[in-house]
């Protein structure tokens, strides 16, 4: 190419923009743009409708189907070198088209807020990694269990290649310490190590053990950091100066220059999947990257899902296990209370508060479990039966007793109580049902001596009160902790040997297909909580369905029984991971146009000849109304992914054609966690 002349050949950027639409947009090289810098992973600055956008640079390529003198000149590709590695370009268009989200938006989202402006990059001096922390000497690390031994010999023996490994084991029994073998092993080696940890409070004290372990420089990103920290580990992994980044989800997008092994703890975990706009899975991300980079991947978990057991019985995964606690820490015992026998006037049977009586005479620790925050989930009329509702969803408000209010969990709305039934005019109201205030209100009556603590989303607000709240139950200064399920993850509570589920009834009878999945790994996840040093723990189960065959199984032969149950019933029932699913969701402010869209949706798909794909629905959410919109879904179940993927890529892109589409907010969530 002679200066000036322009390319000899067409030559069109294709560039993602981080836009609600699946296309590419096509754009000629900026004027004197030398050709080795035209390279995919860069950020290209375009013109855009009246203004400028930063897209990525996705491919160059000699046609467009738009005509070339129609095309606009981009204005400038930004930065040295490309922000994206070819790998990682790779495994977001993987994802794009997995998940049938838009390329821009998958890869804006895998980079730090700051990357997405005007502005070309380099390193600031605060941006590369500090010199870490004064380090106390390493502690000794200890001696490893047979199991453990066994476990880290089977994985750091295929280090060379992809492999999916399932460790599964009870809390306590030493997975972390398997990690953290793992992990050494690997930066031995000279590459990094990525591990994932779930969304809540886990964060801090994970990375304190590696920290602790490990004298090298550690990323940790996680939902608490500013921009700026941010931004900081984003550019330390890029560069490949942290051999070790932690995080949470969104972690799975770090970018590793020498990838070694991918460790995802307590894989089962919700918060993996993110539940919004680009609707992954981090856990089953972390699967496919392994797999791209031919490194091994570690699932770790006392619950492991069933998705992940049946890939292990099939042989797919290789499953490794720790079956004991390690030390002297025995397994809690349990004890189901029938509530239908007792005479309980409050959230406590009388069994329950001996028990407490007698943990508290040993100066030992308790925690109360309750399923909601608030007083009371429900005021109700005694005389006509009138409840308080939201006005804008279908949900009854929450009765707060410490602010005095009436609160919707589901649209934050909020109000006064009234003073009597606004219907019948009766001047008192029931409050039904035990939330977390309720507890401690209980509690603080039967043990007037005893230091109370509850602990949930509206006492506990943000890392540092969380922080804080860890410091004081750690020195002991609190009795009985009463919380919902923001404390049963994965803490460590050294002095606790009772823990009591006040209702343990939530669950068993839930809407979703994975209700029974999930309040198993609950139960088991809140007993883990107990009993981890010395003392053997206790668990007391409060229930209205002592016999009831999911507890029963769990209770009687534990996880891994209920588990085999439970994969029994799936498999009758065709239902994941015997079959796999897409939700497709519409709302709108409109009662009829998210079931008119999807009912056309339907048609077109039963047009489409549906490829051995069924639609079930469309049928309202088991919420309809949420914040005042009306929200309906239809579900597509297929036996194989790869027909499901077949059939959503025919048939999104009519959807997104219809008329009716643009009466409604939808949207498509491959692999749903919760059909809500
Ligand atoms: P998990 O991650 O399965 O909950 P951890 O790895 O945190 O288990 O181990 C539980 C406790 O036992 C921790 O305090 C840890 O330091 C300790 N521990 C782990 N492995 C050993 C071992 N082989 N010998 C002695 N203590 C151990
Ligand atoms: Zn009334
Ligand atoms: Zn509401």
């Amino acid at each position: 190419m002679e200066p000036g002349e322009g390319p000899a050949h067409a030559c069109i950027l294709r560039v993602a923009l981080a836009l609600p639409f699946s296309h590419l947009y096509d754009y000629l090289p900026p004027t004197d743009c030398p050709e080795d810098r035209l390279v995919p992973g860069h950020r290209v600055c375009v013109p855009f409708k009246a203004g400028a956008r930063i897209g990525f640079l996705i491919e160059v390529s000699d046609e467009s189907p738009i005509a070339p003198a129609k095309l606009r000149r981009a204005i400038e590709v930004l930065d040295q070198a490309p922000v994206i590695h070819t790998p990682q370009l790779g495994l977001l268009i993987w994802a794009s088209d997995y998940y049938h989200h838009p390329l821009g938006e998958v890869v804006a989202q895998a980079l730090p807020s700051s990357l997405r402006r005007v502005r070309a990059i380099a390193p600031r001096a605060r941006d590369a990694p500090g010199p870490s922390t004064p380090h106390a000497p390493p502690p000794a690390a200890p001696v490893l269990t047979a199991n453990q031994a066994d476990a880290v010999q089977a994985i750091t023996a295929r280090l060379d290649r992809f492999e999916v490994f399932l460790l599964e084991g009870v809390t306590g029994s030493g997975k972390t310490e398997v990690y953290l073998r793992i992990v050494e092993a690997v930066i031995g080696a000279g590459k990094q190590a990525l591990c994932l940890v779930p969304e809540i409070g886990l964060t801090p004290q994970t990375i304190a053990r590696f920290q602790e372990r490990f004298a090298v420089p550690i990323a940790a990103t996680h939902s608490g950091l500013s921009e700026a920290q941010r931004r900081a580990a984003w550019w330390t992994t890029r560069k490949g100066l942290a051999p070790i980044v932690i995080g949470t989800r969104s972690a799975v997008w770090s970018e590793l220059c020498r990838p070694g092994v991918i460790v995802v703890d307590e894989e089962h975990d919700l918060s993996y999947k993110q539940q919004q706009g680009f609707r992954y899975s981090a856990r089953d991300i972390a699967i496919i990257r392994a797999k791209r980079h031919r490194i091994p991947v570690v699932l770790g978990s006392a619950t492991p899902s069933l998705e992940s057991l049946h890939n292990a019985a099939i042989g797919r995964y290789r499953h490794l296990c720790l079956p004991a606690r390690v030390g002297c820490a025995t397994d809690p015992t349990t004890e189901v209370i029938d509530l239908r026998r007792g005479t309980a006037r409050g959230p406590l049977s009388a069994a329950l508060i001996a028990r407490i009586t007698e943990t508290l005479a040993e100066r030992r620790q308790v925690i109360v479990f309750a399923n909601r925050r608030g007083y009371a989930p429900l005021l109700l009329c005694p005389e006509c039966a009138w409840a308080a509702g939201c006005d804008r969803c279908d949900a009854r408000l929450v009765y707060h007793h410490e602010t005095r209010r009436l609160r919707c969990h589901h649209c934050g709305a909020d109000r006064p109580v009234p003073t009597g039934c606004p219907k019948c005019g009766s001047a008192f109201l029931c409050k039904v049902g035990h939330g977390t205030e309720r507890v401690v209100e209980s509690l603080r009556e039967h043990f007037p001596a005893a230091r109370v603590l509850r602990i949930d989303r509206d006492a506990v607000r943000g890392q540092a009160a969380w922080e804080r709240v860890l410091a004081r139950i750690a020195e002991g200064d609190a009795d009985i902790l009463v919380g919902t399920q923001m404390l049963a993850k994965g803490h460590h509570f050294p002095k606790v040997t009772l823990v009591a589920i006040v209702d343990g009834d939530q669950g068993l009878y839930g809407t979703d297909f994975r209700a029974g999945e999930r309040m198993a790994q609950q139960l088991v996840q809140v007993a883990g909580r107990t009993g981890r040093a010395e003392d053997p723990g206790h668990v007391v189960i409060q229930t209205h369905n002592p016999h009831h065959p999911l507890l029963a199984v769990l209770l009687r032969e534990g996880y891994s029984a209920f588990a085999a149950m439970a994969l029994r019933e799936r498999r009758e029932a065709g239902l994941p991971p015997f079959s796999a699913l897409a939700l497709v969701r519409a709302e709108g402010r409109d009662t009829r146009a998210p079931e008119a869209f999807l009912q056309e949706a339907r048609s077109l798909g039963l047009r489409e000849g549906h490829q051995g794909a069924a639609l079930l629905g469309p049928v309202p959410a088991p919420m309809e109304r949420r914040a005042d919109r009306y929200r309906w879904h239809l579900l597509v179940q297929a036996r194989e992914r790869t027909r499901l993927q077949a059939f959503l890529r025919a048939w999104l892109p009519q959807l997104a054609a219809l008329k009716s589409s643009r009466r409604v907010r939808w949207s498509v969530d491959v692999d749903p966690q919760e059909l809500l």
